[in-house]
């Protein structure tokens, strides 16, 4: 990795910074769990329900919104959320990454879809905001990462240059659209939950770990 190009870097938070284990077992199995005791079903059923209603909203900031699915579900999803904290955790080398870029004195930045009350459990359970410089979610752009506007807008509030940046995310949808924004310099996180297989894009420099950016 050559660094002497680079002024800003973004980093997505689930999946690359945090370990996307929790979210999928959040979403796939506590979720429909809490939803199935609520309305008296089988757990496979809700699973079922609840799946379909989340691909309906796919792409769509409803997607991550906390108060949304709430609403939806007739449940207290931040609180559920809260309550299964303890399962929230980096990837074991995001702290050295952070501190690595914390030398090289390089503006870092959160880029997130994640809901502001879901960014705030995360931060308070991990404590890696203090190795951040500002948190940019999707609530405050008014989009997902796969649109270009996040890009815009985001480029707005952090005054980075794209031709000097650069961005890691395991979403591939949020590095193309952050590379048809111009974003010139991108690393997909291949390895984005200690559950499953590292999965590589076919498009852009793949990394298992940040030990690979670390040189
Ligand atoms: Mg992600």
């Amino acid at each position: 990795m050559n660094w002497t190009v680079i002024e800003t870097v973004l980093l997505d938070m689930d999946g690359t910074l945090l370990d996307r284990a929790f979210d999928d077992h959040f979403y796939v199995e506590a979720l429909p769990e809490r939803y199935a005791a609520a309305r008296g079903m089988t757990v496979d059923k809700a699973r079922e329900r609840l799946v379909s209603l989340y691909r309906s909203v796919e792409g769509q900031l409803h997607w991550t919104d906390l108060d949304y699915w709430s609403r939806q579900l007739e449940l207290d999803v931040p609180a559920i959320k809260d309550a299964l904290r303890h399962g929230i955790a980096p990837h074991p080398d995001s702290l050295e990454f952070l501190v690595f870029l914390r030398k090289r004195k390089l503006p870092v930045h959160l880029v997130t879809n994640a809901h502001p009350k879901t960014l705030a459990i995360k931060m308070e359970k991990t404590g890696l905001d203090v190795h951040l410089d500002r948190m940019v979610t999707a609530f405050d752009v008014g989009c997902l990462k796969c649109e270009i506007d996040y890009w815009v807008k985001s480029e707005a509030i952090l005054g980075f240059d794209p031709a000097t940046t650069l961005l890691v995310d395991d979403d591939e949808t949020a590095l193309v659209s952050a590379d048809a924004h111009g974003i010139r310099h991108l690393v997909h996180r291949s390895k984005s939950s200690s559950a499953l297989p590292p999965q590589a894009s076919t498009k852009y420099r793949s990394i298992e770990s940040f030990h690979a950016l670390m040189k």
